[in-house]
């Protein structure tokens, strides 16, 4: 059993709106009131509703355990002239604890390299926030079975300097198996979580055990449970599944 606590959290992605947001809180609320889930719990609305999920969880705060909220990116530097782009800072500032950074559809829609993932996991740090660092292949990469050797390469050059388990969370999300339905088996997800562990330990030594490393990829109430039972997966990063506070409220009870 990982010495990690777990961590189960949803990104809903561009999805949502205020009347969602205050249902789904509600809901949420109710199935953790008297019942804490046996990890930690976080959502990741989109920016314009994170301020008003804050004040929800902070509502809730002494019924039941915290629900944290988080962003789903960030911009490398803490300010400045980049339209449309949010900085680390405010969402701190909102209240936010975590941001996401280089996730696969960001990577994709908008042509984030490492490098770029790296700044922005430092802003995060430099904001307070705990970065959410996704790392993850192409179907094609692994059919050439290459994957593991592209997989921990990205994780290295993603990480900024000043990463620890307190201000970074891993989150391994193979792109085939997001929002596609298709889930990678155990015997995929198992040894890519061993070896972006040993990668983790390269990079920050001893300190690397207590770092959490998640898996994503069309996590849905049916497969949570057997996918949070693998060896070395310390959580779950859910899209499409945590929209719905039922499905979230049905994986959150895999741990
Ligand atoms: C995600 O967005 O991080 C994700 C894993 O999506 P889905 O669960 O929909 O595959």
């Amino acid at each position: 059993v990982s010495p990690r606590r777990r961590l189960v959290a949803g990104n809903w992605k561009m999805n949502g709106s205020f009347a969602h947001l205050g249902a789904y809180m509600d809901a949420l609320v109710q199935r953790l009131t008297g019942a804490e889930a046996a990890c930690d719990v976080m959502i990741c609305p989109p920016h314009p509703l994170v301020s008003l999920a804050v004040t929800a969880t902070e509502a809730c705060a002494e019924r039941c355990q915290p629900i944290a909220v988080a962003g789903q990116d960030c911009h490398g530097q803490d300010q400045g002239a980049h339209t449309g782009d949010v900085a680390a800072g405010l969402l701190a500032e909102l209240g936010a604890k975590a941001v996401i950074v280089g996730h696969s559809e960001r990577r994709t829609d908008h042509g984030e390299d490492d490098a770029t993932v790296a700044a922005k996991a430092a802003a995060a740090h430099r904001a307070g926030l705990t970065a959410i660092v996704c790392v993850g292949e192409a179907l094609a990469v692994r059919e050439a079975g290459d994957h593991e050797a592209t997989v921990c390469a990205q994780l290295a050059a993603s990480l900024p300097d000043g990463a620890t388990p307190a201000n970074t969370v891993v989150a391994y999300e193979p792109i085939w198996a997001i929002g596609t339905g298709r889930v990678a088996e155990v015997g995929d997800i198992a040894p890519m979580h061993q070896a972006l562990r040993r990668t983790l330990e390269a990079r920050l030594g001893a300190g690397a055990a207590a770092l959490r490393l998640l898996y994503g990829g069309s996590v849905k109430p049916g497969n949570a449970a057997e996918i949070a039972a693998v060896d070395g997966v310390d959580g779950l990063l859910v899209g499409g599944a945590s929209l719905k506070a039922d499905d979230f409220d049905a994986i959150l009870d895999a741990y």
